[in-house]
């Protein structure tokens, strides 16, 4: 009988596709395969399902090429995947192209290159291989899709795969079909260092080259600390050996040079430290989430700032360990700096992968093998990472930790699967039979409630480690301050004071605001024109180092204009204040400090990020004035004062999440001050210094705070009461974005007549030339999600079927942020 695979390729369409399985090929769920779809198009796609049952609305084609020797997705992993493309109302495609590191695919779009040296001899290659070299003489790269057209075939991947094989091209960007280890040349000592007659004539001819004699001793020292030598340009750099002085010492027979195998991944060291033991709290904490933990139950660990979470998440990762279970640990992408990562690895070595999207598609690859090679050698059995964590090919996992859980950005926001890494993870653990924890200072509301209906285990430690105290919270009122006319309060003279007094005690200081830019708006002084980009319903914001007004939704930038642009009035103003201006400000009023500023435009450069914490951490700097990026767990042991500039501004964000957020930042940049030692201060600047919301974060009131905020959600039918799905349906065209939105909301209003919300414009309506309009779901939570989704799917076809409606985007939000 004829075997049939159902594959899932890597497009956004809902189905699996059926292909037929040649004959003598052994196929079954989990093993990547190349397909044909489409005229001429050839992806790698992953079995689902293997079975007899013909299509019967088309006939199958065949499955080109098996590229796995023993399945690359688990049966786990495939569960996960359809689950999330359930949840989230996306295609499994789309869930396998966030899943796979791109090294694992290999797609039409895929591009190669020449790379064997000399020239072409033609005896050696099979006229395809031939033509296709011929084509990379005259262009450097060729995408498969290209190929396919030089030689008149369709299917180039066997042929591409064999040109890998021979070692004459490559894949660009060095995402290879096949794992391939990094190889370089080390330089060494000739022979061992216990020959003692060797060396006395080693030393002898290099006795007239002082060069050669310094090399020959670290080459000597390498070789009895077992060191595997060095490339030339660590002998530079070390040395200043030359590559000269090294192969005058390999004639010499006293030194050689050799390829050595380099895993990008090291596992050689082990942990050098215990993990630290835990206070009379801690174990409290441990000892009650071990009992919720055995049963499985997801646990929520409510520790203040400071209070000892990751001490706690690193025993409870031993544990794991001497289980012989793999761990992972998630945290927001902004919160994996080398200071968590440093942390970790002095208790568990090399045994601990990082994954983030920093690391490139081959690394991640590699991270990938590692953790999927578990329980052997050189594998991973704790991965920190951030949210595509979720996908990696755990073996055994028994341990989910899932750090900031309250953070937002742990929700994808672009492109599908559009998933919340926390929602993700706890069903892994589920999935997996794993223990789950999940951890803040100031837990999300979602989670919360879900504690107090009994759904979560409840844990808190509401002081911080060594008993400080929290940090103590002053207001400062903006309305009394004086001012010049038309110019916002930057510094209040408060603050100003303090800060004078913090940095003579050689104290560090961190002031909040969660603008980027010199000035968020620029505005004509007599007729009111504002600068706006030409392709977003934005103001530009003022960027003053480059004189630039800036887009930061699209990026659009223009030089700062003459003149107004409504009534050619010269008096241009900035109003209110970001980043930038405060830096200018901090620079003018305190020459002597050092200041460092931490915002999306000083930390675009690789490790910009990094590399201001690390300077903020070893005290080259002394005043750091940030966005949020500051808020995201950071453990600075001299920070004595924090100012939050304005608060006001988040207070009034247009969003029913507005004060969840606004606590959670205030109280996160707060808990920055006084970590060690002596209590820090914090000082908030607002118009509206006696807002219930400020006098919550003064007390630290979480619980108060949380119950008044749950009851608004109750009463308005918001999370965590109801479920959101949010419709966004987009196109250039304003008309059509309104009678498209106008039509999918119709049958919806029809079916839910309480729960729709809209159509209406975002508070950015337009954003890239292209109008939004928002439909907004609540549903009850009873409410079967599956039906909801089936039938907005359902009306989302029929809309692009339809001719009026050509072009229009719809984007479907599950659980958005
Ligand atoms: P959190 O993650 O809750 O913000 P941390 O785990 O960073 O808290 O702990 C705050 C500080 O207290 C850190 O510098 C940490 O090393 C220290 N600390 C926490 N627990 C212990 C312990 N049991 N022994 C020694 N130091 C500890
Ligand atoms: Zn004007
Ligand atoms: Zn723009």
């Amino acid at each position: 009988m004829k075997a049939y695979a159902d594959v899932i390729v890597p497009v956004p369409l809902p189905r699996t596709f059926t292909y037929a399985i040649p004959k003598d090929v052994g196929l079954s769920a989990g093993f990547r395969v190349l397909v044909p779809l489409g005229r001429r198009k050839i992806y790698t796609g992953v079995v689902v399902r293997v079975h007899n049952e013909a299509p019967d609305r088309y006939s199958a084609k065949e499955v080109i090429e098996v590229l796995d020797s023993v399945p690359l997705i688990g049966e786990h992993q495939l569960s996960f995947w359809a689950w999330m493309a359930e949840y989230y109302a996306c295609s499994l495609g789309e869930v396998m192209t966030a899943a796979l590191p791109a090294g694992l695919k290999l797609e039409s779009q895929t591009r190669v290159k020449w790379i064997a040296e000399g020239a072409i001899d033609a005896d050696q290659l099979t006229d395809d291989q031939f033509l296709v070299a011929q084509a990379l003489e005259q262009q450097d790269e060729l995408s498969l899709g290209e190929i396919s057209d030089v030689i008149g075939k369709v299917t180039v991947h066997p042929l591409i795969k064999s040109m890998i094989d021979l070692g004459v091209i490559e894949v660009v960007e060095r995402v290879e079909v096949k794992f391939k280890s990094k190889k370089e040349i080390l330089w060494r000592l000739a022979f061992l260092p216990e020959n003692d007659d060797l060396l006395e004539q080693a030393f002898q001819s290099v006795a007239q080259g002082p060069k050669q004699r310094t090399a020959l001793f670290q080459m000597l020292d390498d070789a009895r600390a077992l060191h595997p030598g060095r490339t030339a340009a660590e002998w530079q750099k070390l040395h200043g050996v030359s590559r000269a002085v090294l192969t005058v010492l390999r004639d010499k027979g006293i030194a050689e040079s050799y390829e050595h195998e380099l895993s990008r991944l090291s596992f050689s060291s082990e942990g050098k430290e215990e993990a630290k033991p835990p206070n009379q709290d801690q174990e409290r904490v441990l000892d009650d989430l071990r009992k919720g933990m055995q049963e499985r139950r997801v646990q929520l660990l409510h520790g203040v700032t400071g209070s000892g979470k990751t001490e706690i998440y690193i025993h409870l990762i031993e544990e794991a360990l001497e289980r012989g279970e793999q761990a992972l640990y998630l945290l927001p992408e902004i919160a994996l700096t080398t200071q968590i990562i440093q942390r970790l690895k002095k208790y568990f070595g090399d045994r601990i992968g990082v994954f983030h999207s920093h690391y490139s598609q081959n690394e991640r690859a590699e991270v990938w093998q590692a953790v999927a090679r578990f329980p052997e050698e050189n594998s991973y059995d704790i991965v920190l990472g951030a949210r595509s964590a979720v996908f990696l090919p755990f073996k055994k996992l028994g341990l989910v930790i899932i750090d900031e859980e309250h953070e937002s950005s742990f929700k994808q926001f672009d492109p599908a699967p559009r998933y919340h890494g926390r929602d993700a993870a706890i069903y892994l653990a589920k999935l997996n039979g794993a223990r789950c924890l999940l951890g803040s200072a100031t837990p999300s509301l979602e989670s919360y409630h879900n504690a107090r209906m009994g759904k979560y285990d409840y844990v808190s430690l509401l002081k911080r480690f060594g008993d400080i105290q929290l940090p103590e919270i002053h207001f400062i009122d903006l309305g009394r301050e004086k001012r010049t006319p038309g110019q916002p309060v930057i510094l209040s003279d408060v603050l100003k004071k303090k800060i004078e007094n913090t940095l003579s005690e050689n104290g560090q200081v961190i002031l909040f605001q969660n603008r980027r830019g010199f000035a968020p708006i620029v505005e004509c002084q007599r007729c009111g024109w504002v600068p706006q980009c030409r392709n977003c319903d934005v103001s530009l914001t003022y960027h003053k180092q480059i004189h630039t007004l800036k887009c930061h939704y699209c990026g659009f930038s223009q030089q700062f204009p003459q003149k107004c642009g409504a009534c050619g009035h010269t008096d241009l103003r900035t109003k209110s204040f970001g980043t930038e201006r405060i830096e200018e400000e901090l620079r003018l009023r305190y020459p002597s400090a050092r200041i460092g500023r931490m915002d999306w435009d000083t930390t675009r450069r690789k490790y910009a990020y990094q590399d201001i914490i690390d300077r903020f951490a070893r005290q080259e700097i002394d005043i750091l004035v940030g966005t949020q990026m500051l808020t995201k767990g950071l453990d600075f042991d001299h920070v004595k004062l924090v100012g939050v500039l304005a608060a006001d501004p988040m207070m009034q964000y247009p969003d029913f999440r507005a004060f969840e957020r606004a606590f959670q930042l205030m109280v996160q940049v707060a808990g920055r001050a006084g970590r060690k030692g002596e209590r820090g201060h914090v000082y908030i600047q607002s118009y509206k210094p006696e807002h219930p919301l400020l006098l919550d974060v003064q007390r630290s009131d979480y619980e108060h705070r949380a119950k008044l905020e749950l009851d608004k959600r109750k009463h308005f039918h918001y999370p965590p009461f109801y479920r959101l799905i949010r419709l966004n349906v987009r196109h250039r065209d304003l008309d059509r974005v309104n009678r498209a939105s106008e039509a999918l909301a119709r049958p919806l209003r029809k079916r839910f007549p309480k729960e729709v919300l809209g159509p209406e414009f975002p508070a950015i309506a337009r954003v890239r030339n292209l109008y939004h309009k928002n439909i907004m779901l609540k549903l009850a939570m009873g409410e079967s999600l599956h039906m909801v989704k089936e039938l907005v799917t359902q009306l989302i076809e029929q809309l692009k079927d339809h001719n009026d409606f050509k072009g229009v985007r719809v984007v479907v939000d599950v659980d958005p942020q």
